[in-house]
């Protein structure tokens, strides 16, 4: 009850009014007192085609009633602030050409609307990525001849963005090219956090917008100088609260103005910044417009938390102003003197994305797919390496008898012939085993400083090879451009953790605390010959992880990739080759899983690292116990089938967002990927039909291209095997939605379509479906321990989600279940090297996780080194301490 009183408090605080009526009449006693309004619907994004209707014909609904009360008792110029994000399930700049089509007549028709009823217009700003598809759109609807003689329309333009001023002489080219008056309202930018956190994980160069508060500052009163300039032109809109500076701009505004009409209004939100926005009206006579929103419980979450932000945090004016500690002299800092003082342009505590591991390695560099240049020369360079063909063949060292060559074919359509894979003898095989044990001793006294030089150098080749690795990803394996991004960067980053860890923990090693007069010292070295079998859904980033780690830790390594998935695997060899990692070394032994036998069977293996199926594992498990000889490690990494558990309190959007992520992209071929959906009882018919509506948005096509979400299933017995499963369900009556696959020049691929089931007991999903299906589960409030017996009874333990609000629920689920990898409040995919060390438990693995601090000492021989320091006849250092 006291939390429901607060949220209706907080609400009227700072929303309007639950619909636009109430809004409307709340507004009217507000109006003719020198303030206007514009009224913003609340709600997150529109996920899926029928949420994006229902916000258009809220935002149309809004516009008649507004329009309506303004002929009444409101002044002519109310208005509307709309989010573009609303009006488009799939507003992505990499969604480009269907957003022109789609979402920029939905614009213009409300712009329309707002123009019948001279109401003011205004796009808002949302996030950097989607700045430049934003602005397309608006100059798209801007040069509809219907809209012409009107001045009520206008956008956001957010001072924290480096691009800002660029922005705003951008908007006065239009204005002047259109002849038409624009307004533009000037913010500092709301999603300032989220961005930081993007640019971070996107590993960009640099960020799109100022990481110290001042930078902000200054930007705002240069984009405001801007604005100033360009009236009557534009009409800027100064919105703000924080009262240095709106003061300044102020100021700024009276140079060189005659006009009675000061030609410009501030802004607020409703709810804040009464006081200063009532001294410029009644006091200065500026007009103001408030910012209004308005919408139901259910819709108010976010934006609270919002306010409470800027209520709340130390960086904001408004919280400052209301902490008695800080004292008003540190509120009227210029902006400029306050960046003096740091002297860095930079914030000092948020490094660059490229920085955030510090000086023990490089983050991997990525990029922003947001920003046409990038997207360009991406999508340019890729067009190039497509087409080019591979070769991946066992190392012979001039001895052995080359094997037949078999051509590769793409999965995407069947046809293409990416390269020949001459795959190994069986005799070949053991020849790579022979080569690898003769140059294992030399390598393993190799000073480590070598060893991690070369995986930092192959990580460098990585990335200058990126797009030729992507082309060639999308084509071997059928991965999109984003997955291919994220697998490369994952590979580099491998590189660089074992660099850094090898120096860490091996080399000359630890001394250990022991009695005096001896010296113990605890040191790492190679075991041998290691063998490393990969699986093809990760034929770089696995296939090189695997590789990496055993190479630096001192071993010998024979390698082989899966047999979907070769070339990839060569080219990596050629490059860790290239960076310094000798060929005998290395030997990599292309073939399927009968080679794979041969080479786990060999005596003289020293341990194998191994990914895959869980029942392959169990068989090497069987071939290694099977030998004679020393008992070797097995670091197995196998298969899952990962649930994901929602209850009544979460966000059904993030949900929807995160289900989609997680079962269906990579076409469900992540050993991570969500294969079993547990929703609340209560919840599960909205989130089951938004989660169906936001898969229906994906788009099955060329993996090629920057628009595609989904890809092929790997081959053919994967196809099989997937729409064996789907059509049993269908017959069954348990699809509850299923996409479409692409024909034309794809038909030949290996397409199987997302699809969604429903199950009535989560036990009917016994074993790892892996391929785009998600299974769904409902639960009743009361039973969440049934479920959690559910996901213990697979037996699996690699990857769970957990959407919730309650921390308790949260506790409970992780408490109970041993999974290796677990997820709250996010998607359950893509865990990040050294960040979230991968790798399961149970029927998923062995461990230790790979990209984890304890996974080199499990490719590492022990050896303590015991000296009795005192053999010449005397202890000198002890002697030599002397008294204290
Ligand atoms: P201040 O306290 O002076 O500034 C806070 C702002 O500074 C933060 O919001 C952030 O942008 C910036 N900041 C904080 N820390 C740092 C840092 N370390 N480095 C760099 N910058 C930092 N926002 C949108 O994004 N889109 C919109 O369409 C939008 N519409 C708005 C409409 C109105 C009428 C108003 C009043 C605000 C709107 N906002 C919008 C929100 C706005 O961007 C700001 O978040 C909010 O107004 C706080 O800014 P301030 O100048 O009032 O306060
Ligand atoms: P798979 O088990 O069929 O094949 C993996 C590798 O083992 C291939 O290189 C194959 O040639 C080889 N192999 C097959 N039989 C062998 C034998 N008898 N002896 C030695 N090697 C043999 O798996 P896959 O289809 O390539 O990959 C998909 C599986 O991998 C899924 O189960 C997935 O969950 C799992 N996987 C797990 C992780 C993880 O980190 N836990 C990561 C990726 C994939």
């Amino acid at each position: 009850t006291a939390a429901r009183q607060a949220m209706r408090v907080m609400g009227w605080q700072f929303v309007l009014g639950e619909t636009i009526e109430s809004a409307l009449s709340r507004a009217s006693s507000m109006e003719g007192k020198g303030y206007r309004h514009s009224y913003d619907m609340l709600g997150e994004g529109a996920r899926t085609a029928a949420d994006a209707e229902k916000y258009f014909a809220a935002y149309a609904h809004a516009i008649e009633r507004i329009g309506k009360a303004a002929t009444g008792t409101l002044p002519n110029r109310a208005g509307i602030s709309v989010k573009l994000s609303a009006l488009h399930p799939r507003y992505e700049a990499v969604n480009h050409a269907a957003v022109m089509r789609e979402l920029t007549p939905r614009l213009l028709d409300l712009a329309r609307r707002a123009k019948a009823h001279d109401l003011s217009f205004t796009v808002d700003a949302e996030e950097a990525d989607r700045l430049e598809l934003s602005l397309d759109v608006f100059a798209a609807v801007l040069a509809d001849p219907s809209l012409a003689g009107w001045d009520g329309f206008g956008l956001a333009v957010q001072a924290y963005q480096k691009r800002a001023i660029e922005v705003i002489d951008w908007i006065g080219r239009l204005a002047e090219a259109h002849d038409r008056k624009l307004m533009v309202r000037l913010v500092k930018g709301a999603y300032w956090d989220t961005e930081i956190k993007r640019a971070q994980e996107r590993g960009l160069a640099d960020y799109p917008l100022f990481t110290r508060k001042a930078a902000t500052d200054l930007s705002y009163l240069a984009c405001a100088r801007r604005l100033l300039q360009l009236r009557p032109l534009i009409y800027p809109q100064f919105a703000g609260h924080n009262a240095f500076s709106l003061a300044q701009v102020r100021e700024m505004a009276r140079e060189n103005w005659t006009s009675a009409d000061p030609g410009f209004e501030f802004q607020k939100l409703h709810g804040m910044g009464d006081a200063l926005h009532r001294t410029l009206v009644e006091e200065d006579g500026y007009p103001c417009r408030i910012y209004a929103p308005v919408g139901g419980h259910r819709d108010l979450l976010a934006y609270l938390v919002r306010r409470l932000l800027e209520n709340g945090a130390n960086s904001s004016f408004v919280a400052k102003v209301g902490d008695t500690g800080v004292p008003v002299a540190a509120l009227i800092v210029p902006p400029e003197v306050e960046l003096g003082h740091g002297a860095k342009p930079r914030h000092g505590r948020i490094p660059l994305p490229c920085a955030l591991y510090g000086a023990a390695r490089k983050n991997s560099a990525g990029l922003e797919f947001g920003w046409s240049h990038e997207r360009d020369a991406l999508l340019s360079a890729i067009a190039e390496h497509r087409g080019t063909t591979y070769e991946a063949a066992p190392i012979l060292d001039g001895k052995g008898r080359p094997g037949t060559a078999r051509p590769v074919i793409s999965p995407v359509d069947g046809r293409t012939v990416v390269g020949t894979v001459t795959e190994a003898t069986p005799t070949q095989a053991t020849e790579a085993i022979d080569r690898a044990a003769a140059a294992f001793p030399a390598w393993d006294r190799t000073p480590i400083e070598v060893r991690a030089a070369a995986l930092e150098a192959t990580a460098d080749a990585l990335e200058a090879n990126r797009e030729r690795l992507m082309a060639l990803l999308a084509a071997e394996a059928g991965k999109t451009l984003p997955d291919g991004l994220a697998e490369v960067r994952e590979a580099a980053d491998f590189c660089r953790y074992y660099a850094a860890e090898v120096r860490e923990h091996f080399g000359e090693g630890r001394i250990l605390t022991g009695p005096t007069g001896e010296e113990n010292r605890f040191v790492l070295r190679g075991r041998g010959v290691f063998v490393c079998i990969s699986p093809w859904n990760f034929p770089l980033a696995i296939f090189l992880g695997q590789v990496a780690a055993a190479l630096v830790a001192g071993n010998a390594v024979v390698a082989k990739p899966a047999e979907q998935t070769p070339l990839v695997a060569a080219f990596a060899v050629t490059l860790l080759h290239a960076a310094g990692i000798p060929k005998g070394v290395l030997q990599f032994v292309p073939g399927d899983g009968a080679i794979g036998a041969v080479l786990t069977g060999d005596a003289r293996v020293g341990g194998v690292a191994f990914t895959g199926s869980t029942e392959v594992a169990r068989i090497i498990n069987r071939t290694l116990a099977a030998k004679d000889g020393p008992i070797v490690p097995l670091i197995a990494e196998t298969g899952g089938i990962n649930a994901m558990v929602v209850d009544a309190t979460a966000l059904p959007e993030q949900v929807a967002d995160d289900v989609v992520m997680s079962a269906f992209r990579s076409a469900g071929q992540r050993c991570s990927a969500l294969r079993l959906l547990f929703v609340q009882e209560d919840v599960a018919e909205r989130m089951s039909e938004m989660i169906a509506g936001a898969a229906s948005t994906l788009r099955l096509g060329d993996p090629h291209l920057a628009v595609t979400d989904v890809g092929p299933v790997i081959d053919l017995e994967a196809k099989d095997k997937l729409d064996a499963h789907v059509a049993a369900a269908r017959s069954a009556k348990r699809v509850i939605w299923e996409g479409a696959v692409p024909g034309g020049d794809f038909a030949g691929g290996t397409w199987v379509a997302p699809t969604i089931i429903r199950l009535d007991r989560p036990e009917s999903l016994d074993r790892e479906v892996f391929g785009p299906v998600l299974h769904v589960v409902t639960w009743k409030a009361e039973k969440l321990d049934e479920v959690i017996a559910a996901i213990r009874a697979t037996g699996y333990g690699l990857t769970l989600g957990i959407h919730s609000r309650i921390d308790a629920t949260i506790r409970r689920i992780i408490e109970r279940l041993p999974v290796g990898n677990v997820y709250v409040n996010r998607n359950m995919i893509g865990a990040v090297v050294g960040v979230q060390p991968f790798g399961g438990s149970g029927l998923s693995g062995t461990g230790p996780k790979a990209g984890g601090p304890d996974y080199l000492a499990r490719f590492a021989l022990e050896q303590t080194v015991s000296t009795n320091t005192a053999a010449a006849g005397g202890n000198a250092s002890l002697i030599a301490m002397g008294d204290e």
